[in-house]
């Protein structure tokens, strides 16, 4: 599940040297080749195999990138012209504002939300002191114990493993638990509703995608952690209907229909709140 629009369009054969003219601006200072288009910084990357013109508004995750700030990124391929990426700009010029104008309403609305809610973090949809994660993890810890003893009776012989946290030092350590436990359990749920099979669940911490499922094993987004336990469900049942659709087809979104009556709505959801689950992990 891809939440950076995209857009792949325009066929390109065109086959001319590149560089950056007075069509744009160029400054050699910066490692990146950039045009400015309608007030807009457009990143340029070479895409040596690649035929098309694509671009992509997003915030990057990348370390050296500002916080909060949106990426404007044309790829094309290494012999393309600066007039005709200013020309497919100009093309979509709409929809790189439209874009970007919904990303910084939800930079601005996400900065307030940060500033309201100082000290506090986003867990499960709710804010709550940072200081009560340490706990929260602690009784995910002792419940995974109890379960694991229920399953498995010739545990209780032997003593029961310490509830301490010995390896959950940070804050996002400590989230990345406690969204695993919960996966863990509604996946395990949800699949048997399902009627699916998978072999694996993994809390990443990786910004470009919520989930992903390769092979029968599920991935999630640490962002997660700051979603709704209806919107966590939902990216679920969207990674464990690829188990039977690897395509996004009609037949794929009846079968999240039927497990997900909400699939529209949450998804939206989760669109929208991306800026801001983002900006509170890259906060701590
Ligand atoms: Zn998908």
């Amino acid at each position: 599940m891809l939440f950076n629009k995209k857009l792949n369009l325009l066929n390109y054969n065109e086959c001319n040297l590149f560089s950056v003219d007075s069509n744009g601006e160029f400054d050699p200072s910066e490692s990146e080749e950039f045009l400015i288009f309608d007030g807009y910084k457009i990143h340029l990357k070479k895409k040596p195999k690649s035929q098309n013109l694509r671009i992509c508004i997003g915030l990057p995750s990348k370390k050296k990138w500002q916080k909060g700030v949106i990426k404007i990124e044309v790829s094309h391929p290494p012999k393309a012209k600066p007039k005709d990426i200013m020309d497919f700009c100009q093309k979509h010029k709409e929809w790189i504002a439209k874009t970007c104008a919904r990303y910084e309403a939800q930079i601005a609305k996400t900065d307030e939300l940060l500033h309201s809610h100082g000290g506090k973090i986003l867990l499960f949809g709710e804010w709550i002191e940072e200081q009560s994660l340490a706990q929260i993890a602690q009784d995910f810890l002792a419940q995974m114990h109890k379960s694991n003893s229920a399953s498995n009776p010739t545990l209780n012989l032997t003593p029961s493993p310490a509830t301490k946290l010995p390896k959950l030092k940070t804050t996002k350590q400590m989230l990345s638990f406690i969204l695993l436990c919960h996966i863990k359990e509604r996946a395990q749920a949800l699949a048997r509703q399902m009627q699916l099979e998978y072999s694996k669940v993994a809390v990443r911490e990786t910004f470009t995608r919520f989930g992903s499922c390769t092979q029968n094993r599920l991935s999630f987004s640490l962002l997660l952690i700051c979603a709704s336990k209806p919107q966590i469900d939902y990216v679920i049942i969207h990674e464990l209907a690829h188990i039977t659709h690897k395509n996004h087809s009609h037949r794929f979104w009846n079968l999240v229909e039927k497990h997900c009556k909400e699939w529209r709505a949450l998804r939206k959801s989760l669109q929208d709140e991306y800026s801001l689950f983002r900006l509170v992990l890259e906060n701590l």
